[in-house]
């Protein structure tokens, strides 16, 4: 059903549901990335003073003054698999506002959202709204989808190369790959990336039983793929567009190497979607 391809894309910790753990997270975005708004249950409020090492160690930038809330579910992207996280607000009837600035998943599997409070933190068992930023979230999509089509792009003309990193951050997307690209590949890369835009093919998530290649990481025996058009297959927890023409014209800025590593930039519009 699925073939096997040597490069996979993103190494975000993929997880299917909570089965194995009560304190793991519910991650509602891996089935439904057009949620914008949840209602959900506040499992704890923290100092970031009070967490471990190891998961203060998650959020190097965070002002230690912050808080760290974990809720039942969430729709917020956890940063990783070179993806940023969501960025949002938290909401209840209390007069408290907690805006969140960076969220990042432990081990363990539990959503961790740093950020901080306009008022009284809130308590265990407070309901509470999540609204995430929608701009930002497509943008990412984008970005992160685009990087699927680069690499897609890159098994059709050259499948002997072999993938080695990726980053979907604004401004530093990229793609490497083992052995030696040139300028001159720029041309044949950008017009194999606007053909997969302009064919404007679906993307597809799946769920397969069992751990993908030597970085699947999921926690309960399952693994999320995703899949352009039923032409690749990689194991992927990030968020996606659901059509490559979504994506917006992706321009591939330059070519560089490096011991041996090679790297394709690439960036996408920022703001197509309005
Ligand atoms: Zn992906």
């Amino acid at each position: 059903m699925v073939s096997q391809t040597p490069w996979y894309l993103g190494s975000a910790i993929i997880k299917a549901s909570s089965k194995s753990s009560t304190e793991a997270t519910e991650a509602l975005y891996l089935h439904d990335a057009t949620l914008r708004d949840l209602t959900t249950e506040v499992i704890s409020s923290r100092s970031i003073t009070s967490l471990s090492e190891e998961e203060q160690g998650l959020a190097k930038n965070v002002p230690v003054e912050n808080f760290v809330v974990t809720m039942r579910q969430t729709i917020f992207y956890a940063q990783g698999g070179g993806q940023p996280s969501d960025t949002g607000t938290i909401r209840s009837e209390q007069p408290a506002t907690f805006e969140v600035t960076l969220v990042r998943k432990t081990p363990d599997g539990r959503y961790l959202h740093f950020g901080k409070y306009s008022d009284t933190p809130f308590t265990a068992g407070r309901q509470v709204v999540q609204r995430i930023d929608g701009s930002k979230r497509d943008y990412h999509s984008r970005l992160h989808t685009a990087g699927h089509i680069v690499g897609l792009a890159m098994q059709l003309l050259m499948p002997e190369k072999k993938k080695v990193k990726a980053n979907h951050f604004p401004r530093e997307a990229s793609m490497e790959y083992e052995g030696l690209l040139y300028n001159e590949d720029k041309p044949t890369i950008q017009g194999k990336v606007d053909e997969l835009v302009r064919q404007d093919l679906a993307i597809q998530i799946s769920w397969v039983e069992g751990e993908e290649g030597e970085e699947g990481r999921s926690h309960d025996g399952r693994t999320r793929i995703a899949s352009i058009g039923g032409l690749d297959h990689n194991p992927c927890g990030g968020t996606h567009v659901p059509r490559t023409g979504m994506v917006g014209s992706i321009v591939i800025r330059k070519i560089s190497r490096q011991k041996g590593i090679s790297r394709v930039s690439y960036d996408v519009s920022p703001g197509i979607e309005g």
